[in-house]
């Protein structure tokens, strides 16, 4: 066995899912030497997750790609909801819309996992030089604890097996149609076999020295049962099978996102795809699992099809061709703990699991990376404090947990028998289905995660922090929350939530009056945004404010300055964005201060830093202040992260609470 000599990175990702791209995309970003391992051979060509919720189109929109998506994708725009009549006969009984109309400017689509791993794939080797190193496993982690506040040392040491072609390839259960049941929950882990059997074989082991470990190594994390963290839920008895196929159907709907529910058959979930093609997510009443193992070799296609069939019935339903399938049974669990020392971090299925029916697992899991990759990269690149980390398990814990709240009350809805009427106390209320599918799309959306009081969350609410027991640093005096941190003032800006992601509205460029979404410029590259809602600069003493503000962020001893490292440009760290109310004809770009636009002798004046709120030649009016629910005249600011969730919002004359803000997070720079 060759021994490879011992290498060391900022970061090891382990698990190339969706968790895992996102993950190394931020290191990417933030240039961190970051390395990422799968054990499989090749990354997933057909089925899995496929929903994508406006936030992660979102994100995606800030990293650069989500036009490929949206392109590619096909959008989901009705919800059909079928249920039986007094005589048992299936009939379609409401839509309603899939997106609540005007909450992002993106809507809820489907494209399958392997398209969107790919869009991560080109990503990352446009912005870096992180390949997914494909057939490798880690068989053993050490963490010296004693290290793990020291900035600079490397406490995470783990030994690396390379495995041959055969072992880094799934066994498949049927021939001619791909399955994923070798990542199902219905399939045992093999983790442990392709590490033993890996062993004395011809091949590699290397051990790498990493200042940081992320486990995005799905539902059977091996990262996880290192750390001896454990899951906290339950198993359901329900199976599922999922069919993806070109359906022959005389069902009206089947272009529609549905959900049937039959008298007596049990449930159908229909997604319509990309390419003709139709997910179905069916109850198999037949292999309920009673509490005992399943046999898997029962489940085939055929027998999802003949389900779905039942529950169908009158309709007539069929495939000449079918893409993927699977099988899954429900178990609702999060982990007990998301960290250990804040170095080893655990995310996605790794520590949440619940149904796929939501479309929720590839966009929560994702969404952890997220949260948790631009820390890591400003915590390795000497920008910010390792205190930020802890925010990642007091935020994406509690996510986790009102996912798997959300998933068990959908779950049993959607699993359960009709009621017959009123007095049948054993069946599902139809309308209380409904109600819970119409509350359940802002869940759905991804837009209602809004996060608990921390460092980064200047809000006066009781902490996540707290309810989690996570310690979140020394208490300071003045202006500050139950925790002793800075207090944001929500009231300057209604509609701009403190802990929620900084909503987006149509703004006009200053310099050349085009129209943007101002959300384009909020881009995931590690920088804070202060964002400056001049109101009207028309007005003398308003534009003697904004000036003012100006002047106290441009000192040299300013918190932007003190901030940013003397080599690099004043807007790397901290990036200042300005929306004035005034008509833009009647301001001139150059009269505003200029940090405001700062100036590069080789490049002149940034002209993407100032926007108006105004009419624009042909897309409109934005309406961005009334939107923003933001005064016109007195405007305010707002502190954005470097994920533009909102931490601290205030006016323009509490410069001192920004200062605060920022050096409870940030270091000094020399
Ligand atoms: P995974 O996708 O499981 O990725 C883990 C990766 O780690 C894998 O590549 C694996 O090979 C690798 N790995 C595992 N162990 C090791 C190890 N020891 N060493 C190295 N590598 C390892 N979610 C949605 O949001 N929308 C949907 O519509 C949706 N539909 C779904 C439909 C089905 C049928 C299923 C089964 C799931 C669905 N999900 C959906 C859920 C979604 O697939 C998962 O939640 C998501 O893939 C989790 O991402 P992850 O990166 O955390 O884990």
């Amino acid at each position: 066995m060759v021994q490879l000599e011992d290498l060391n990175c900022d970061l090891l990702i382990v698990g190339a899912g969706p968790a895992g791209l996102m993950a190394a995309t931020w290191a990417a970003r933030c240039g961190l030497h970051a390395r990422i391992i799968d054990k499989r051979g090749s990354k997933v060509f057909h089925g899995q997750a496929d929903g994508l919720q406006c936030r992660s189109l979102e994100i995606f929109d800030s990293f650069g790609f989500a036009d490929r998506v949206w392109k590619e994708a096909n959008h989901m725009l009705e919800i059909c909801l079928w249920n039986p009549d007094e005589s048992g006969r299936i009939r379609r009984t409401d839509r309603i819309p899939d997106t609540i109309p005007g909450i992002s400017r993106f809507q809820q689509v489907v494209l399958h996992q392997g398209r969107i791993e790919r869009f991560f794939l080109d990503s990352l080797s446009k912005y870096s030089k992180i390949e997914v190193e494909r057939g490798v496993l880690p068989a053993e982690l050490d963490i010296d604890h004693s290290k793990s506040e020291d900035y600079d040392a490397y406490p995470i040491t783990v030994k690396l097996r390379h495995l041959g072609d055969d072992a880094a390839t799934p066994f498949q259960h049927s021939t001619n149609v791909p399955d994923g049941l070798f990542r199902s929950s219905l399939a045992k882990d093999d983790t442990d076999d392709l590490i033993r059997k890996s062993k004395g074989k011809e091949g590699t082991t290397e051990t790498v020295r990493a200042k940081y470990m992320i486990g995005c190594d799905g539902a059977h994390s091996w990262t996880r049962r290192q750390l001896g963290f454990h899951m906290e839920g339950e198993q359901t008895d329900f199976i599922w099978g999922v069919l993806d196929i070109v359906p022959i159907t005389n069902f009206p709907d089947i272009r529609m996102r549905c959900a049937i529910h039959s008298a007596e058959s049990g449930s159908v979930m229909v997604i319509p795809r990309e390419n003709k093609l139709v997910r179905l997510y069916i109850q198999l009443t037949e292999v309920r699992s009673a509490g005992q193992q399943v046999d898997r070799s029962a489940i085939t296609p055929e027998i999802i099809l003949k389900a779905a069939q039942k529950i169908m019935s009158p309709y007539k339903l069929s495939y000449d061709y079918c893409d993927w399938w699977t099988a899954y049974q429900i178990g609702q669990r999060v982990g007990n703990k998301f960290s250990c020392d804040d170095r080893v971090f655990l995310v996605g299925d790794a520590v949440h699991t619940h149904s796929p029916k939501a479309g929720q697992g590839m966009n929560v899991s994702m969404q952890d990376a997220y949260n948790l990759g631009w820390k890591i990269g400003l915590v390795v690149n000497g920008i910010a404090k390792r205190s930020i980390l802890k925010t990642y398990q007091s935020e994406r814990r509690r996510v986790a947990q009102d996912l798997i709240a959300f998933d068990h009350r959908f779950s049993r809805l959607f699993s359960g028998r009709p009621a017959k009427d009123a007095a049948d106390e054993a069946g599902i209320s139809m309308s209380e289905f409904k109600d819970a599918f119409e509350k359940g799309n802002m869940f759905a959306s991804g837009l209602a995660v809004d996060y608990g009081a921390s460092v980064l969350v200047a809000k006066a609410e009781d902490s996540a922090d707290q309810r989690d027991g996570t310690d979140v640093g020394p208490q300071t005096n003045g202006h500050t929350n139950g925790i002793g941190k800075v207090v944001g003032k929500q009231e300057l800006a209604s509609n701009i939530k403190m802990g929620m992601r900084f909503p987006s509205f149509q703004v006009l460029n200053q310099a050349d009056a085009r129209p943007w979404q101002f959300a384009k410029f909020l881009k995931s590259d590690g920088r804070f945004r202060v964002i400056l809602f001049a109101g009207n600069l028309k007005n003398t003493q308003q534009f003697e404010r904004v000036q003012a503000f100006g002047e106290q962020l441009a000192k040299p001893d300013s918190f932007i300055h003190r901030h940013t490292p003397p080599t690099k440009r004043i807007d790397s760290v901290i990036e200042i964005f300005v929306i004035h109310s005034a008509p833009r004809r009647e301001v001139e770009f150059l009269d505003l201060h200029e940090i405001f636009h700062p100036f590069d002798e080789k490049k002149g004046w940034d002209y993407n830093k100032v926007f108006v709120d105004d009419l624009s030649y042909h897309e409109g009016h934005g309406e961005a202040y009334k939107n923003y629910g933001v005064d016109k005249e007195r405007g305010c600011v707002v502190i954005a992260r470097p994920d533009q969730y909102v931490g601290w919002i205030g006016e323009l004359e509490d410069v001192r609470d920004m200062d605060r803000y920022f050096s409870e997070i940030l270091l000094p720079q020399a």
